[in-house]
């Protein structure tokens, strides 16, 4: 496994690669590494010959200084289980590698579209355009035919599918299942912070939105219903927001008619954590 840190050597691994026709998947990620990136990687093995990985904590999508200052940098971990996984190259660039003009006022950047406007982007400014400037600045260095995102952060996969269409990436974009712990819980980075109290708290999350698919299942279709009851399982926790959205435009819904996305974003303790299920009304049941 290669680790690059600077982009001049990046482009010399690419170069040749690109000359005989091998494809690269790409697998953004802020590192902190778990079973849910490696899965990631995994899909990507499927769509190219030879598989990237970034790790780049990226300021711009923080708009909490202690958020960044607390998100987990574990370096020698990460390597070990990217080796592991088999990846072929990990990109671990410095602050100044990706954004050259970032102490210079007026830096480029690249703004997110409508699909950021509500959910996270709305209780994070900013977060979305962070997300899409870094993520072109990666698609521009690597050139990948291939990059792979995970439905854990299911508005981010449709901000740069709508990222990629409104910009010309020529760029063949895969979507990843969501993974959970053993217990239910989204696996996520920011799991290290929760103390053991505020992870059992948080089980509620995934426990509310298994019960609001069961509930659809056995014929709720009201979405105000669906977030009741997703809201009441919550129970203790503080809740950023629940919602049931159409599962491509993410716009709010009514009612369940076919399908929809059941997307929650709550705090245990000051960890704010995001969970999705996709909810489907049984066929019988569809029309
Ligand atoms: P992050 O390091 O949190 O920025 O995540 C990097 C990539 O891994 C993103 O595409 C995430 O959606 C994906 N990811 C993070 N956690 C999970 C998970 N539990 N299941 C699937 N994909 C995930």
């Amino acid at each position: 496994m290669q680790i690059v840190r600077k982009t001049e050597e990046l482009r010399n691994w690419r170069e040749p690669l690109q000359r005989s026709a091998k494809r690269v998947a790409l697998v953004p990620t802020m590192g902190a590494l778990h079973q849910g990136h490696l899965s990631l990687v995994q899909h990507a093995k499927r769509f190219a010959d030879v598989v990237a990985l970034s790790i780049f904590v990226n300021p711009l999508q923080f708009n909490s200084a202690k958020d960044l200052d607390q998100y987990p940098r574990l370096e020698a971990h990460d390597l070990k289980l990217a080796e592991a996984a088999g990846v072929h190259l990990v990109f671990m660039p410095a602050l100044a590698e990706i954004y050259p003009g970032i102490n210079s006022p007026g830096a480029v950047s690249v703004r997110a579209g409508d699909r950021a406007l509500g959910l996270c982007g709305a209780t994070r400014p900013g977060h979305f355009d962070g997300v899409v400037t870094v993520v072109s600045i990666l698609f521009n260095l690597f050139n990948p035919e291939v990059a792979v995102f995970g439905e854990k952060d299911y508005q981010q996969c449709k901000v740069i599918e709508q990222l990629v269409r409104d910009l010309h990436f020529p760029i063949d974009l895969k979507f990843a299942p969501l993974v959970r712990d053993s217990d239910g819980l989204a696996l996520s980075s920011r799991n290290t912070r929760l103390s053991v109290a505020e992870r059992a708290q948080a089980l509620a999350i995934p426990k509310s939105l298994f019960a609001a698919k069961q509930a659809v299942e056995a014929g709720e279709k009201s979405a105000a219903c669906l977030q009741n009851l997703v809201r009441a399982g919550l129970g203790e926790l503080k809740v950023d927001y629940v919602e049931v959205l159409d599962v491509d435009t993410l716009q709010p819904l009514e009612s369940v008619v076919d399908q929809a996305q059941l997307v929650v974003a709550a705090f245990a303790g000051e960890v704010r954590l995001i969970d999705n299920l996709r909810l489907q009304v049984p066929q019988s049941r569809g029309r």
